[in-house]
């Protein structure tokens, strides 16, 4: 037997920073255990989304990643499919336009006959204090992420999921566990978003579908890291204060969307997966700070 390194179940698997594929991969759950299966991932054009699409392609499923941008999807799915060598549909919605998210479902299903997983990872972020952000920006925030989570559960739940089942992964947030300052429209968003998670499980349940969130913490090569300071917390030893002690990869969501998306977790529904190396339970959380570096404009120049 190969001899096991100590440590080796906290080991990060390699990742690339772009929005590119991998450049190697190595299988660590079975590789057809999403074979047959369709997957609808919102904001699988790029970051967090794009890397879920891929490992998922890389265990067998065919997937639809759709964005605002199909300029953006479509480029990314020839990425994709040029990786893995299985079936990727890009398709332009805007989660707010609830017509848009039914006209790409009835493309995916006419294209794939069925859809077995929905992740919900269509988001927009950035740093601004209360006192400095516009009613506006609140409520596109808020009408992104979480009545756009709503928006494209409920298309779903009535176009496939009430009569076959299904699962749903919404990507969320730690931001509101600790009140992260500069971060009071995504994290009430996201922690509504959680909250819709229990909602939905009790009450679909019984249609064999399952829902849980998936909250990352501090993910490399992403636009949430670039955006929210990610290299500025790099740069000044933050991460020293994170119990694993670095940042995480869009891998390893991956991952960790993987089990939530599969059979493994069966009986898993309602819940919160963090997985963010214990970074909420000890991250610095200084207003003043966090000001500071606000009004330096860094966030501007990302
Ligand atoms: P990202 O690359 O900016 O992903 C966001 C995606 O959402 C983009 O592909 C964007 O594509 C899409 N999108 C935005 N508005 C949309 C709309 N109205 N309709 C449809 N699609 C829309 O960022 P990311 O950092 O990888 O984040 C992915 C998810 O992880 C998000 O839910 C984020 O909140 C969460 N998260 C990230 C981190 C992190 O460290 N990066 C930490 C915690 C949570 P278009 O512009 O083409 O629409």
């Amino acid at each position: 037997a190969a001899m096991v390194e100590q440590g080796a179940a906290s080991w990060p698997p390699p990742d690339v920073d772009t929005d590119d594929c991998l450049r190697e991969y190595r299988h660590l759950f079975s590789p057809d255990i999403l074979a047959g299966q369709v997957a609808f991932i919102t904001g699988g054009g790029s970051g967090i989304g794009f890397r879920i699409a891929e490992i998922f392609m890389r265990h067998g499923c065919r997937t639809v990643i759709a964005s605002r941008n199909l300029q953006r999807v479509s480029e990314a799915s020839k990425k994709l499919v040029a990786a893995t060598g299985q079936q990727c549909l890009p398709l332009s919605v805007d989660v707010r336009q609830p017509q848009t998210i039914v006209a790409a479902v009835d493309e995916a299903l006419k294209e794939f006959k069925r859809i077995d997983i929905l992740i919900n990872g269509a988001a927009g972020n950035f740093l601004c204090p209360a006192s400095a952000l516009s009613f506006n920006a609140f409520k596109t925030v808020i009408d992104i992420d979480t009545i756009g989570t709503f928006n494209t559960s409920k298309v779903l739940f009535e176009k496939y999921f009430r009569d076959h089942g299904g699962v749903i992964v919404n990507i969320t947030a730690t931001l509101s566990y600790r009140g992260q300052a500069l971060q009071v429209h995504a994290g009430t968003a996201k922690a509504a978003i959680d909250a819709m998670t229990r909602h939905l499980a009790v009450e679909w349940g019984r249609n064999n579908i399952r829902v849980n969130s998936l909250a990352p913490g501090p993910i490399t090569g992403t636009e949430g890291y670039r955006r929210l300071g990610g290299r500025f917390a790099e740069e000044a030893s933050q991460f020293d204060m994170i119990p694993l002690g670095r940042a995480g990869n869009k891998t390893e969501i991956a991952h960790s969307t993987l089990y939530l998306a599969s059979c493994l977790s069966s009986y898993v529904t309602g819940t919160t997966l963090v997985v963010d190396g214990g970074s909420w339970l000890t991250s610095a959380n200084n207003f003043p700070a966090m000001l500071d570096f606000w009004a330096a404009g860094a966030n501007k120049n990302q």
